[in-house]
């Protein structure tokens, strides 16, 4: 019999997945230790928690840890009985379930307001469930509950000056909607104290909630015997197709029979799958080609996505630019001459960014990304922001061509690439000497924590500098591959 209390994140758990929450009572070892990038997911969490307690000046904040829940649950007590308006962290329990409640707002009549506070833009579904726990143990701890609100970061904000968090945050008011989960929590609780009752964990297989709504942390363990290139990496395959060839003992690609439901894409990738040989489209490569023209701009952004906006103008979770690499070649075959900026992560780095964008990019030419749809929204957006280069920089956009299209259309499909068509697979099976391996930041999310690393201002001496230097290796990759791609299939029309 399972006598321990679960805490409200181990009752997300088990709703996402009954084995997750055995294997996080019973086997963390089988955890992976806590990655830099999920450390800044933590930091950016914290950070939005205070500032949402800036919304209720005089608050008590409940500080003791979990490690200290004891004491979080007697100070809690305290704060309620002695009259305090409005309490931070508490903790409370009722049954097997522990919760600690971002913010509870006392009314004049003795009722409370709960409000739980996320660094979300919109309301979801496990919200409303997160909420519904809370409420099911105050209401049974003895607080009267007048209203649930789900304080949630307003998406029109634009950052001028110091962040006003009644400004940043709304408050949505999502009592209706609790209230109609709250009669099924009792059997789901029951069910999971029944199941962590069990000394074998349940044998949940593995699916789309392994990553929905939250990651799971057991992936390593219960993916590990899922082999390289198998159903679950062909691209835009829906999981009801993924769980019908998996009833079918199907895992690799190869192995799915050519009868199976797939898209034309995907038909021509299970083909070169199962055939090893490169398929080319000449008609559709030579259409792209043709719409090349020169002088060529090969570009590239690496971004940040803050929730909450460091610089004027900007809004929360805006992909912010804070590097461009520009190769530039004069005609087909030129050697290109690259040109870069990378913001010092003191001031705002868009000025200098649209400034080395505007000198380098001449009159005419094409505007070459890979995946350019995210470089061409990043223009806009900085158009938008500094009207006084809008001109300038909207005359880009029309000048874009996405080296990403022939992949997409399956002009040419590589074996190597297993059905995927992202730069970091394409790279490496087009030019094999050129890869990603080795480098200290070696993709999209690693640049993001370099410059937010860089941003903290809390690095030894020479690191900032040392991370800068890798940031630019990367990012000036990522558009010498663009010409590298470019020359071999331009090879390919030959
Ligand atoms: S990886 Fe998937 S199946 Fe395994 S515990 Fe996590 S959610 Fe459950």
């Amino acid at each position: 019999m399972f006598t321990k209390r679960i805490s409200k994140s181990q009752f997300m758990m088990g709703l996402q997945c009954l084995k997750r929450l055995w294997l996080y009572n019973y086997r963390r070892d089988l955890m992976p230790p806590v990655s830099p990038e999920q450390r800044q997911i933590f930091d950016q969490g914290h950070a939005i928690g205070a500032l949402a307690r800036e919304y209720f000046p005089g608050g008590v904040l409940v500080d003791a840890d979990y490690k200290h829940l004891p004491h979080a649950i007697k100070r809690t007590a305290e704060l309620v009985s002695d009259g305090t308006r409005v309490i931070f962290e508490g903790a409370f329990v009722f049954g097997n379930v522990l919760v600690r409640c971002d913010i509870l707002k006392r009314n004049s009549d003795g009722s409370w307001d709960l409000i739980e506070a996320k660094g979300s833009t919109a309301v979801k579904d496990e919200h409303l469930r997160d909420v519904a726990i809370q409420l099911y143990v105050l209401e049974g701890a003895g607080l009267k509950i007048k209203k649930a609100l789900l304080m949630r970061i307003d998406n029109t904000f634009v950052k001028a000056g110091p962040i006003d968090a009644k400004k940043f945050f709304t408050l949505e008011d999502i009592t209706k909607e609790t209230a109609a989960i709250l009669p099924e929590l009792g059997g789901e609780l029951e069910r999971f104290i029944e199941m962590l009752g069990s000394k074998e964990a349940p044998e949940t297989g593995i699916g789309q909630h392994c990553s929905d709504p939250y990651d799971c942390e057991f992936r390593g363990h219960c993916w590990k015997g899922i082999p390289e290139h198998s159903i679950y990496d062909i691209p835009r395959l829906s999981w009801e197709k993924k769980n019908t060839l998996k009833a079918m003992g199907i895992l690799l690609f190869k192995n799915v029979p050519d009868s199976f439901d797939l898209s034309d894409s995907q038909k021509l990738a299970l083909q070169v799958e199962k055939s090893g040989e490169a398929l080319l489209n000449k008609k559709l490569l030579a259409k792209f080609i043709k719409k090349i023209k020169y002088p060529l701009y090969h570009i590239d952004f690496e971004t940040v996505m803050p929730a909450i906006p460091i610089y004027d103008g900007a809004r929360p979770y805006q992909q912010l630019p804070f590097q461009v690499s520009l190769h530039v070649q004069a005609a087909p075959g030129a050697e290109p001459e690259h040109f870069e900026y990378l913001g010092d992560g003191k001031s705002d780095p868009r000025p200098g960014l649209i400034n080395c964008m505007l000198k380098n990019i001449g009159p005419e030419g094409t505007l070459l990304a890979y995946n350019a749809s995210f470089e061409a929204k990043r223009i806009e957006e900085l158009a938008r922001d500094f009207p006084e280069s809008g001109e300038a920089l909207t005359a880009l956009l029309v000048r874009f061509e996405d080296l990403m299209q022939p992949f997409l259309e399956r002009a040419y499909v590589h074996p190597a690439c297993h059905g995927r068509f992202s730069l970091k697979k394409i790279l490496p099976a087009l030019i094999p000497d050129m890869t990603y391996e080795g480098l200290s930041v070696a993709n999209g999310g690693d640049a993001q924590l370099a410059y937010f690393n860089i941003l903290s201002g809390k690095l030894p001496p020479g690191e900032a500098e040392q991370l800068r230097e890798d940031l630019k290796v990367y990012c000036g990759q990522d558009t010498l591959a663009m010409v590298k791609i470019l020359e071999h299939l331009s090879r390919l029309m030959r």
